[in-house]
């Protein structure tokens, strides 16, 4: 027997009302290209989103369409992220930082009808433009008028919010519609493309505002440093406005010096980014302490938080780490590493060590580890194996792609391509990319924990780690290490020494080599592609 309630679409339309209706006056504050502070409210991004959609529908665009965005994090951006939806059409974020042969493969790949561009950004589009086949226009803003000439077919977004009707009647009917696209930034083979629903997204905005997940409420402000452009800015626009929060974007402003002023400034309670930006925000704030005892979470993810960057934030600046897990596949928000209230009694080190881990899957997320040849390993800590995931935010098919086995098993689960142990209260922690892992006289590094282990020496600024080929042991992990400004005189036997308590013996790198940056890819993480590229050819080791 079915049960009796009304079938309320889950649909994004729904988020914005509320907020409209219950915040009108919360306010959203971007700091402009020219680094001045822009700022309105819920009410504004309401009244100029449902223009926008209606802008849309007069240009012609229909359920279903795809309509990309080029552009940082800010008002406008906003909008764009509820009106295109609004509007039952696409929102395709697209990566600034990919080649231009990539940003055209996508473009064109997803058919985009209509891609708005950041003029701060134009020149890097415009690269862009010549090969693209399926847009029909491009809608500037912060762009002069003169930028005109750079694209074909080019419109004003001021322009089209000023010559559309205010009334708007949402077209995303049916939860099911696709509401989102963003594509993986595909460190091997062609991107592809996560199209999310209303529904997921609805679904996976109540599980980050769940208390035991990200928990914003109303009294929050928050800061997503996270692009926009990366896995829907990991679901923040829609949880700020879901739950009342103010929200601070920051635009293009992503140094260490405008984040530690805006966060000062704004009093920014929750801010949420990739480890190289907080490292990079850990040493302005220890060089130019400022007052941010306002911010009561600091979210990070996309790649592994070293213990001793946690411990560092909370023993030198009083700041709460809160790491969490999760992939453009799954929306993204898998798993978060919050300590329990048994863990209350542990000593601080302990709990560093738990919030180290990537975490628990949040309800609406299950996990599982599995062997080879895919039988599920045990929940005992120790045990390495492939993570898999499943839940109403998960991908089910790429877009345009066959579902294969390289990416779904079977019986329905998402494989990661992560390595992983699970710990009996389950708590997970990521060892490696399955791509990543250095295999040692048959016996598995994990990267990650040696990098980690690494970075927590003080004159050590970044570490990555990668396999090289060796004749004994069949691989051997070579570890590339930036230092510090003050920590010039490092050498390899000082590693080596510092390594011996804490790591196993056969982890320890036979050979570091001293590298002024990590190459990093298009969203921020440790490049190894082209530290094993530079390698092979001779530069490194
Ligand atoms: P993306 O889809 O670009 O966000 O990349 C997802 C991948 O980033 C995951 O499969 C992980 O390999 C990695 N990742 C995300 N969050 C973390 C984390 N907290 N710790 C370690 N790796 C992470």
């Amino acid at each position: 027997m079915n049960g009796l309630m009304m079938n309320w679409q889950l649909t994004l339309d729904k988020i914005l009302e509320h907020a409209n209706r219950l915040y009108p006056h919360k306010h959203i504050t971007t700091m402009q290209p020219d680094g001045s502070l822009h700022r309105y409210t819920y009410a504004d991004l309401y009244r100029r989103t449902k223009r926008m959609a209606n802008a849309l529908v007069q240009l012609g665009i229909a359920p279903g369409d795809r309509v990309g965005t080029f552009a940082w994090n800010n008002y406008q951006h906003l909008e764009l992220y509820y009106a295109i939806p609004g509007a039952g059409a696409v929102c395709h974020t697209l990566n600034i930082r990919l080649f231009a042969d990539q940003l055209a493969y996508i473009v064109n790949h997803a058919e985009d009808r209509i891609v708005f561009v950041d003029g701060t950004l134009l020149p890097l589009f415009e690269k862009v433009a010549p090969d693209v086949r399926c847009v029909e226009h491009y809608v500037l803003f912060n762009a002069p008028r003169e930028a005109a000439a750079k694209l074909p077919n080019v419109l004003f977004y001021e322009d089209l919010i000023e010559g559309a009707d205010e009334r708007f009647t949402w077209r995303c009917t049916d939860e099911s519609m696709a509401m989102g696209m963003c594509y993986t930034s595909g460190t091997t083979g062609e991107p592809k493309g996560a199209l999310y629903s209303h529904r997921s997204m609805f679904l996976h905005t109540l599980g980050e505002n769940q208390a035991n997940a990200l928990g914003i409420t109303e009294s929050d402000i928050v800061l997503p440093v996270v692009p926009q452009f990366h896995a829907m800015a990991w679901g923040l626009p829609y949880a700020c406005a879901a739950a009342g929060a103010d929200m601070v974007l920051p635009g293009p402003h992503l140094r260490p010096q405008p984040l530690a002023d805006l966060i000062t400034n704004e009093r920014v309670t929750v801010a949420g980014g990739v480890p190289t930006i907080w490292n990079g925000l850990y040493h302005e704030l220890k060089q130019h302490p400022r007052d941010i005892s306002c911010l009561r979470a600091l979210v990070v993810g996309g790649s592994a938080m070293p213990r001793s960057l946690i411990a560092a934030y909370e023993r030198e600046l009083g700041v709460n780490v809160l790491h969490a897990w999760g992939m453009t596949e799954t929306s993204p928000l898998g798993t978060v590493s919050i300590p329990l209230k048994q863990h209350e009694a542990l000593e601080k080190g302990a709990v560093w060590d738990i919030k180290a881990k990537q975490g628990y899957p949040i309800l609406g997320v299950e996990l599982r580890i599995v062997d080879e040849v895919g039988r599920e390993l045990p929940w005992d800590g120790r045990t390495m194996g492939e993570l898999q995931v499943r839940g109403p935010w998960v991908i089910s098919q790429y877009f345009k792609r066959d579902i294969t086995r390289d990416y779904m098993t079977e019986d329905g689960w998402f494989r990661t391509g992560d390595v992983a142990t699970v710990s009996p209260e389950g708590y997970m922690t990521i060892t490696d990319r399955t791509k990543d892992l250095v295999k040692s006289g048959g016996e598995w590094i994990s990267t990650v924990e040696l990098e980690s282990a690494i970075i927590g020496h003080p004159k050590v600024l970044e570490a990555a780690v990668i396999a090289v080929p060796d004749e004994k042991w069949s691989e051997r992990p070579l570890a590339c290490v930036v230092r510090t400004q003050d920590g010039w005189d490092l050498t390899a036997e000082e590693l080596t020494s510092y390594l011996n308590d804490r790591v196993a013996k056969f982890w320890i790198p036979d050979r570091f080599v001293f590298i002024d940056e990590v190459p990093k890819t298009s969203v921020g993480k440790f490049d190894k592609k082209v530290l094993r590229r530079q390698f092979a050819a001779g530069e490194l080791g």
